[in-house]
């Protein structure tokens, strides 16, 4: 009865609606759902009763301490702790109060700021949102509230990922209540739903302690092919060893207990990789909760004796790991991207897509820019991921519907091959995982769209703020459109006018001969793509510089303004901290590369020679000829191994020197290709590291 166990603690650990009932009154309750519900700030006058419910509920469970939750520019998640703890009258007091529960003024002087905040005026200050519920973590002796928080500088300015995006949830709100007046829909709540398929890889702790690289960097930067990788296909889907399905188990009930819905779990296609898929939820909740996921996955692992890897490509060779964020966007409760069943629905989802359709096709740069970073650039474009270049599959029957909508109808004429809006009936579209292109970075699948570039240890907060805004922009362009045609506005739901129906698809069609280029249905992984893709005028930025570069230029500084957003300030800001991190993961990559070759490989590898020199001296002196040759063979092998070895090094130390990212990446690769060569020549009991081979299989 394990399964029925966990589920009658599904959100045992957070405050929601059943501890709001129990610990809050009547009156109260309602107040603070309201505030949840629409997202506004706490009511001061509630905020009391409220904080004192919170700390009751959460000490109740064995909390002492609390702490502001927020996500910071270094796209972790950071708490500091405070405890109930007080004095009053020399006597010591358990409390929190409303202040406590709003703000936090954490010195929060070493989070990067982008230059927004200087040390001299350190503090920033977190503020709760109320739509992502309190919850309690829980150590191995105890327990802490975590209040969910935005952080922001003194001036208002975002110093965090939830800020933007939750300015980006109210964008698209406004732009698509412009949109609804206009079909006559009445008055709603704008809802962005995210579904974030979690891949990772689990290793043996103790193979992953004897590597500096991977505790350093996430990533194995040298390593052979085992001789087994993932040719075989057996892994994927493959039945999952009962070691990794009690982890597995083990994670699913902290989740659940986190009210987080995980789903399904099964093997990835490389040995040792796994993914974890949750249920859908509104946006910003799903999202504060994929980074429990991360950090659950990751805790858990401890205690099974495994190390969870989210690096994006923790092993050469075999696949990387990828965070599917699977997204749609729906109004007074229906999903905008399912396609409806009656001519006025489909007109609806049309007019949807297509402002996803231009706002990917316009902004293609920006959603690159989002899942940039140094560990998914081993990804985009390695025949396993999608390619770096944005485009959009939407399966051949919607892409027949696009394509009929493009040819258009003028005037009465009809033919048969092309779509009317408001009069034609779309055809079912079939959710058949057969017709899935693996290959696309962003793919329709029914009833949302796929965002597949996002790699494993991204916070879903960036790239999803991102198709927020640029969808918000686009929807609020085609309602422009559509007010201008003066055709609509009175009627209700399904009673539009032949005039309102001829205009709007009018407007589509022009959005789609300006757009369309950006649909795809063909294989992403085609060495012929990339030379359509630069045809078709589609950017293509393959790494994580030539990426950033998009958030630099002045009309994308111009729609996060415009959308309120971001200011330039912040955008700036963020740009600065990208490159940074970028520049300053790949020194610490490189530095581990030099340390781990010069102090590791190197004196396995003077020792294998030492040993071979002795051997051959030995046989020499004793006049014996058989095995001299194979001995020397050896020793010249090892010997230009070890010259090469020592070149590489010296190449990758001048890197570092210059601080050149793209120079240390080249030198690290290319001593990478001697050192792997040099594994298959010494002895194994002297390799130095673990190897791909114990590390890949886990049973
Ligand atoms: P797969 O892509 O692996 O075939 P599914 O299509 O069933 O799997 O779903 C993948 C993810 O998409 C799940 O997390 C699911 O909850 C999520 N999802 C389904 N519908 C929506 C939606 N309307 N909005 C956002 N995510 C959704
Ligand atoms: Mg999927």
């Amino acid at each position: 009865m394990e399964e029925a166990k966990n589920m009658t603690e599904f959100g045992a650990d957070v405050f929601g609606d059943e501890a709001i009932r129990t610990y809050l009154s009547k009156d109260t309750a309602k107040k603070l759902q309201a505030t949840i519900q629409d997202g506004k700030p706490l009511d001061p006058s509630i905020a009391g009763e409220v904080a004192h419910a919170i700390k009751k509920w959460a000490m109740d469970r064995g909390a002492t301490h609390y702490t502001h939750w927020f996500l910071p520019m270094t796209g972790s998640t950071a708490e500091k702790h405070d405890s109930f703890l007080e004095m009053k009258d020399g006597e010591p007091i358990m409390a929190f109060s409303g202040k406590n529960l709003i703000v936090g003024e954490p010195d929060a002087s070493s989070f990067p700021s982008g230059g927004i905040r200087s040390t001299f005026e350190a503090r920033g200050y977190t503020a709760w949102d109320p739509t992502s519920p309190a919850f309690i973590k829980r150590h191995s002796n105890g327990a802490t509230l975590c209040i969910p928080t935005a952080f922001c500088a003194y001036t208002g300015e975002a110093l965090d990922k939830k800020t933007p995006l939750l300015r980006s949830m109210q964008a698209l709100d406004k732009s698509l209540k412009r949109l609804m007046k206009l079909f006559g829909r009445p008055e709603a709540h704008t809802g962005c739903t995210l579904g974030a398929e979690q891949e990772y890889f689990l290793i043996d702790k103790k193979y992953w302690e004897k590597r500096p690289d991977l505790v350093l960097t996430g990533r194995t930067l040298f390593g052979a092919p085992s001789a087994k990788g993932q040719q075989l296909e057996d892994h994927y889907f493959g039945t999952i060893p009962d070691r990794v399905l009690s982890f597995m188990n083990d994670v699913e009930r902290e989740l659940w207990k986190l009210g987080i819905p995980a789903k399904t779990r099964h093997n990835e296609v490389a040995p040792a990789q796994f993914e974890l898929a949750p249920m859908f939820e509104e946006l910003n909740l799903a999202t504060d909760h994929n980074m429990l996921v991360m950090d659950t996955l990751r805790n858990v692992a401890e205690k099974h004796g495994f190390k969870c890897l989210l690096h994006e490509k923790p092993y050469a060779g075999v696949n990387g790991s990828g965070k599917h964020n699977n997204w749609s966007v729906s109004y007074g409760g229906k999903n905008l991207l399912d396609p409806g069943s009656n001519p006025d629905e489909n007109a609806l989802f049309l007019t949807v897509l297509c402002a996803i359709i231009e706002a990917v096709d316009k902004h293609a740069d920006l959603l690159r820019a989002s899942v940039a970073g140094a560990g998914n650039d081993h990804r985009l474009g390695a025949n396993e991921a999608p390619p770096a270049v944005i485009s959009i599959y939407l399966g051949d029957q919607l892409a027949d519907v696009i394509d009929r909508l493009e040819k258009g109808v003028g005037g009465r004429a009809r033919k048969a091959d092309t779509l009317k809006i408001g009069v034609d009936t779309l055809p079912a579209l079939p959710k058949d995982a057969t017709d899935r292109n693996r290959t696309s970075p962003f793919a329709f699948t029914g009833n949302k769209f796929e965002f597949r570039a996002p790699g494993s240890s991204v916070c879903c907060a960036g790239p999803t703020m991102v198709l927020n805004t640029i969808v918000a922009e686009a929807v609020d362009r085609i309602a422009g459109e559509l007010e201008k045609s003066g055709t609509a506005g009175k009627a209700k739901a399904g009673e539009h006018t032949a005039a309102f129906h001829t205009a709007l698809q009018k407007i589509l069609q022009a959005t789609l001969k300006a757009h369309s280029r950006i649909i795809f249905n063909g294989n992403g992984y085609e060495a012929g793509w990339l030379e359509e893709a630069a045809k078709r005028g589609l950017p293509n930025a393959p790494t994580t510089p030539d990426a950033l570069s998009a958030l630099d230029k002045k009309e994308n500084r111009a729609l996060f303004e415009k959308y309120g957003v971001m200011t330039s300030r912040e955008l700036k800001s963020r740009h600065e901290i990208f490159i940074e991190e970028y520049a300053t993961k790949i020194r610490i990559e490189g530095t581990c590369a030099r340390d781990m070759a010069s102090e590791m490989i190197l004196p396995a590898v003077k020792a294998e020679y030492a040993e071979t020199v002795a051997a051959f001296a030995a046989a020499e002196r004793m006049g014996v000829s058989s095995g001299t040759n194979a001995l020397m063979d050896d020793l010249v092998e090892l010997g230009s191994g070890l010259d090469g070895l020592k070149a590489g090094l010296r190449k990758l130390d001048s890197a570092l020197d210059d601080n050149e990212p793209s120079a240390v990446l080249a030198a690290m690769k290319a001593l990478r290709t001697t050192v792997d060569a040099l594994e298959h020549k010494v002895a194994d009991k002297r390799w130095p590291l673990p190897k791909y081979r114990d590390m890949l299989f886990l049973y």
